[in-house]
C-alpha cells in the first residue's frame, strides 16, 4: 500500500533527474533524495530501529529534516517532529512522553540538548557533526546502511502510525496526535487538488516543517506530484520575498503573522511576486484587509491568496479552489476531498446554513488519537452512523454553497450581557486602526455584564489609545455590545512558534493588572 515515503520512491523511479529539494547549501534530485533516504533508513535499522519505534527529529527547515523524516518512515518508524523553539526541559518532556529512543537533530541544537543533563531520555543522538558524547553522525549511520548486504525493509501499511505531531499549544499544553500514513496522504491529495499543486510547481517552505500543516499539507502535496521544494531555514520577510522572486515560487505556506511582517516591510513593493499562484494562509484568522493590502502594495496578482483551515489532529479540512474565490470573501473554502464538515449545536445536531455553531470534521485525515490520553481524545471525538467526528473547538458557519467561515475559537468567545462576542471579529476590525500594530480581545470579569470585552493592544510609535478612541473607531464598524470597554497596552503580544497569539498569557497579563 502507498506510504508517505513511497512518494519519494515513486518519483525516483518515474522522474529521477527532477529537482526535489533545494536549500542555500544543498540541491538534490528525486533520485539523490531517495538514495539518501534509503541509506539512512537502512543505517537506522542497523542501529536497532524496529517497526513502530518513535524517533524525534529536530531541525530547522533544512534538507536533513526531509531526509530524516522520510528515512524514519521508510523503516517503519514513527516521526516525532519537535518544535525548534522548545527549551531543554520541554524537549526532554516530549521525548520521554512520546517514548522516542533516538533523536536526529541539527547542529544548532547541540548546546540546548547538552543542557538536558546526564540522564537524558533518549538512548542515542544523531546529528550532522555528531558532536555530543556517544553521538553518531548522520553520515556514519548512512554508511552502516551502505554495508548491508541484503537490505530488508519491514512492510509498512497505510494504516500504520507514521507520526506523533504535537499541537501548537495555543490553548494549553501541546497534545501529541498519533497520525497514520493514510491520514497525511489524504490531506496531501486534498491540498494538491484544491491548491493546484502540479509537477511544475515550485514550493517554498518559510513556515516551520515541524508543524504538521506546512509539512503534511503543502510540502507533502508537492512530493505527491513531484514538485520542487525550496527551503528557508528561518523566516525573514525580505528573505521570503527575495526567494519568491529568485526561484519563481508558485506556492508557499505563509502564516498570517508572516504576512503581517511582509506588510510592514518598506521594500515590499520592490519584489517580483507575479509567479505566485497560491499564497497559502492557514493556522490563524486572516484579516481580509491583509488580502487587499497585499494585492495593492505588492506585485502579487489578485486572487492568489488562498485561505485554508487545518488542525494538527485532522490536517486539511477546508481550502479554496481559487476559481471559486469570487463571492466568498472571508471564507476558508469548502471541505476538501475525503473530508466532511458540519456545524453543530450544543446537542451535536447539524445547524442550518448561516447559523453559528461548533465546527466538526470527519473523514480520511482524522488522527488515530492522542498518546497516553484517551480521555482527552474521547472528549473531542464522537461516533455517529459509523463516522468518527472530531470537534474542532472552533465556532463557524457554512453558507448556502458549503463555504465555511470561522468565527472564533469556542474558548475565546466573550459572553457580554448575554450576547456572544467573537474575539476574532473585533480583532479584525481593530487591527485596521492606523495606530494599532497588534490586538487581542479577551473577556474580563464584570459585575454588570458577566464579561467585559477587553482589548490588549500593542500600539504603533507609542500611541496611547483609550476606550473613547476605540469607541470612536468602532462606531459604524461594530455593534455597540462588541466594542471594547477596557483597554490595556502591551509591548508585544505573546506568540508561539506559529505566530499565534497565546491568549492564556494575554489573560494572565491582564489579570495581574486588574487586581
Ligand atoms: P492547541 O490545540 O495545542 O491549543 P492549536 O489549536 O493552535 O493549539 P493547531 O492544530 O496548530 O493547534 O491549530 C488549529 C487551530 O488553528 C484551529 O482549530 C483554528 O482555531 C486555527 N486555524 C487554523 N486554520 C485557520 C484559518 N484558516 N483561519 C482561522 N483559524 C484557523
Amino acid at each position: 500500500s502507498m506510504t508517505i515515503d513511497g512518494l519519494v520512491r515513486r518519483m525516483a523511479i518515474n522522474a529521477p533527474a527532477k529537482r526535489a529539494v533545494v536549500s542555500a547549501q544543498v540541491s538534490l534530485t528525486y533520485e539523490e533524495l531517495d538514495r539518501e533516504v534509503r541509506r539512512l533508513a537502512l543505517g537506522l535499522i542497523e542501529v536497532g530501529l524496529e517497526k513502530g519505534d518513535r524517533v524525534a527529529i529536530l531541525f530547522l527547515n533544512d534538507p536533513n529534516f526531509l531526509i530524516c523524516y522520510f528515512a524514519v518512515l521508510r523503516c517503519g518508524g514513527v516521526v516525532v517532529p519537535l518544535n525548534t523553539r522548545l527549551v531543554a526541559d520541554e524537549v526532554a518532556y516530549q521525548i520521554s512522553h512520546s517514548d522516542s529512543r533516538l533523536i536526529l537533530h541539527g547542529d544548532e541544537f547541540d548546546d540546548m540538548l547538552d543542557s538536558v543533563g546526564s540522564r537524558p531520555p533518549w538512548s542515542r543522538r544523531v546529528s550532522p557533526t555528531g558532536r555530543a558524547d556517544g553521538a553518531m553522525t548522520l553520515a556514519q549511520v548512512a554508511r552502516l546502511g551502505d554495508d548491508v548486504a541484503e537490505p530488508v525493509f519491514p512492510s509498512v501499511h497505510h494504516d500504520d502510525a507514521a507520526g506523533i505531531w504535537y499541537t501548537s499549544g495555543t490553548t494549553g499544553t501541546p497534545k501529541g496526535a498519533i497520525v497514520t500514513h493514510a491520514s497525511s496522504l489524504w490531506s496531501a491529495i486534498g491540498m494538491a487538488l484544491t491548491g493546484g499543486v502540479t509537477a511544475r510547481s515550485r514550493l517554498l517552505a518559510p513556515a516551520p516543517l515541524f508543524h504538521r500543516g506546512p509539512m503534511e499539507t503543502l510540502s507533502l502535496a508537492g512530493f505527491l506530484v513531484g514538485a520542487t521544494h525550496f527551503l528557508l531555514p528561518k523566516f525573514d520577510p525580505a528573505d521570503l520575498l527575495d526567494s519568491i522572486e529568485r526561484h519563481a515560487i508558485t506556492h508557499a505556506f505563509i502564516v498570517p503573522s508572516m504576512t503581517f511582517a511582509v506588510l510592514n516591510l518598506p521594500q515590499r513593493g520592490d519584489y517580483d511576486l507575479t509567479s505566485v499562484t497560491c499564497w497559502l494562509t492557514a493556522s490563524a484568522s486572516f484579516p481580509e484587509e491583509y488580502r487587499d493590502r497585499l494585492e495593492a502594495e505588492t506585485t502579487l496578482r489578485s486572487g492568489m491568496i488562498i485561505n485554508a483551515y487545518g488542525i494538527t489532529e485532522s490536517l486539511l479540512n477546508a481550502c479554496f479552489d481559487p476559481a471559486s474565490l469570487e463571492g466568498h470573501r472571508g471564507s476558508v473554502g469548502s471541505a476538501v476531498p475525503g473530508t466532511l464538515i458540519r456545524v453543530l449545536d450544543s446537542h451535536r445536531a447539524p445547524m442550518p446554513a448561516g447559523e453559528i455553531g461548533e465546527i466538526a470534521v470527519s473523514g480520511a485525515s482524522i488522527a488515530a488519537g492522542y498518546i497516553d490520553n484517551d480521555e482527552a481524545w474521547n472528549a473531542v471525538t464522537f461516533v455517529e452512523d459509523g463516522l468518527t467526528w472530531y470537534l474542532s473547538g472552533d465556532l463557524g458557519y457554512l453558507d448556502d454553497d458549503g463555504f465555511l467561515y470561522i468565527v472564533d475559537r469556542v474558548k475565546d468567545m466573550v459572553i457580554s450581557g448575554g450576547e456572544n462576542v467573537y474575539s476574532a471579529e473585533v480583532e479584525r476590525v481593530l487591527v485596521t486602526h492606523p495606530d494599532i500594530a497588534e490586538v487581542a480581545i479577551i473577556g474580563t470579569p464584570d459585575q454588570r455584564w458577566g464579561e467585559c470585552v477587553t482589548a490588549v493592544i500593542s500600539s504603533r510609535a507609542g500611541a496611547i489609545l483609550d476606550v473613547e478612541a476605540l469607541e470612536e473607531y468602532c462606531a459604524g464598524r461594530l455593534a455597540a455590545y462588541k466594542r471594547p470597554r477596557r483597554v490595556f497596552h502591551i509591548e508585544e503580544l505573546p506568540r508561539n512558534a506559529f505566530g499565534k497569539v497565546r491568549k492564556g498569557e494575554v489573560r494572565d497579563f491582564v489579570r495581574a493588572r486588574l487586581v
